[in-house]
């Protein structure tokens, strides 16, 4: 994989989507088949012998590498959802973000205590979203959680939230 190649087709979008705030934008990755394919064979790489049985991808953008990788490894996908969109029985986990508080679900029955997750997201910023993931798939006492994002901004030290034992890896850094 050209990660520089990679790292140079993201697009930065000033003030979207608030003030103040440079959007990384994968789209101008994803739209390229051969990053876009150079992505999913990193990931496969980095988690082919980990011993995952389901990934847990995140409302919206986890929703993109996380199936093409879950296919590639042969094993399950499980979306964790803003509230209000799952349609079955839930169980939730409340945030806080830059303006109030934001709550997101999964199924009741999406995962086991069996399970070796693989928790995925474009991007870690604060690190708030993908926290009150790790929060909700925890409720389920599997096995094993892995963290994965594309992109990771470093000066943010979002990955300071998370406990030692957990590995947590990113293709990208800024
Ligand atoms: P956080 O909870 O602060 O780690 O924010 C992570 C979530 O917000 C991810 O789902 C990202 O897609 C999105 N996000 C936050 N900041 C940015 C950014 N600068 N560029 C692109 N996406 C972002």
């Amino acid at each position: 994989m050209n990660t520089l190649e990679i790292k140079n087709s993201i697009r930065d979008v000033p003030n979207f989507p608030t003030e103040g705030i440079l959007f990384k934008d994968l789209t101008t990755v994803f739209k390229n088949g051969k990053q876009l394919q150079e992505i999913a064979d990193a990931l496969y790489e980095l988690y082919k012998n980990k011993g995952l049985t389901k990934i847990v991808g995140i409302e919206s953008r986890g929703f993109i590498m996380g199936p093409i990788l879950a296919e590639k490894l042969g094993i399950g996908f499980v979306p964790v959802r803003k509230k209000g969109k799952l349609p079955a029985d839930t169980i939730e986990e409340s945030y806080e973000k830059e303006y109030g508080i934001d709550t997101i679900q999964i199924h009741t029955d999406a995962l086991d205590p069996n399970d070796v997750v693989l928790l995925h997201d474009d991007l870690l910023a604060t690190g708030g979203t993908m926290k009150a993931a790790v929060n909700l798939v925890r409720k389920f006492h599997v096995e094993k959680i892995y963290i994965n994002f594309l992109v990771e901004l470093d000066f943010l030290k979002g990955r300071e939230l998370f406990e030692e034992g957990i590995e947590i890896e990113s293709i990208i850094h800024f």
